[in-house]
């Protein structure tokens, strides 16, 4: 028996890093897997015909989570092809890294709206199907960023903690239909979004962890892999971290 069988999961992001791993692994536990994306129109296709590969029913959409419209259309349309929301991946983020003095009006607003409006813009989406349905997981991509600070990264780490107060807020009004909110604290994953950094930091950082890597992106799917399936039945309101014991 696979762990997603018969569930519908919309996963943001998905095209590359975490949200590709997190879509890669619902798939091989038998779920229908909705994904989003932004830009890589190639990727998203490759994507797709990689999913539908594995015998389960895929689609890619394609638009900006920031927006609130484009959200709830989507989440209408996936109730209407495939019948029911039962899993809902906030994944997709952005960082526009710079100190306070430098940082622009434009970086602020872009990374509260990619990472933290758009958690408010899918949840709203999917909260009517949740309900009827009496059951629903969702689960936001937070950051060790989010619960520790970080200096140079004032705005994301603000969208990140801003995601930890709004999924416990979500996990007590929500816990009485069956509906549950978790958040994932990633420490530092190797992806596209890390790549770009200077490789001897990167490996000062490796050093500093207890288990002495960076993480992979399969290390955070699989915990999104547990917090989707009834596995995690009576697991609410918390905040998991995949750092390796980066912030034991
Ligand atoms: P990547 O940069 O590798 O991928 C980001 C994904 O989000 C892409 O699929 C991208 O689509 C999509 N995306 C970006 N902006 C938007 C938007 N406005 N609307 C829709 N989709 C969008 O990121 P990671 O895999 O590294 O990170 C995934 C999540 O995990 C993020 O929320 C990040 O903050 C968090 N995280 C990552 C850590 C890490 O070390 N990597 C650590 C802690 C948290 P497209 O390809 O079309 O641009």
């Amino acid at each position: 028996m696979k762990l997603l069988e018969n569930k519908v999961a919309i996963v943001t992001g998905a095209t590359r890093g975490i949200g590709k791993s997190i879509a890669e692994m619902f798939a091989d536990q038998g779920a229908t897997v909705i994904f989003t994306y932004v830009s890589s129109e190639d990727k998203a296709k490759l994507l797709e015909s990689e999913l539908l590969s594995k015998g389960v029913k895929a689609k890619g959409y394609k638009f900006n989570v920031a927006d609130f419209e484009p959200c709830e259309g989507m989440v209408n349309d996936v109730v209407k092809e495939f019948g029911s929301v039962d899993v809902v991946v906030n994944n997709a983020g952005i960082t526009r890294d710079t100190l306070l003095m430098r940082m622009s009006e434009e970086q602020w607003d872009e990374v509260i709206n990619t990472n933290l409006k758009s958690v408010f813009n899918m949840t709203k989406a999917v909260q009517r199907t949740m309900l009827k349905q009496r059951s629903g997981s969702i689960i936001n991509m937070s950051s060790v960023v989010g619960v520790k600070g970080n200096a140079g990264q004032a705005n994301y780490a603000a969208s990140k903690a801003g995601i930890l107060g709004f999924t416990k807020s979500i996990a007590l009004e929500l816990g009485s239909r069956n509906i549950r909110c978790n958040a994932i604290a990633p420490g530092f994953i190797e992806t596209e979004m890390t790549g770009a950094l200077d490789e001897e930091m990167v490996q000062s950082w490796r050093d500093a962890i207890p288990l002495k890597r960076g993480g992979q992106p399969e290390d955070v799917a699989n915990l999104a892999l547990f917090l989707a399936s009834d596995m995690s039945a009576y697991i609410t309101g918390q905040t998991l971290n995949v750092d390796g014991g980066m912030l034991t």
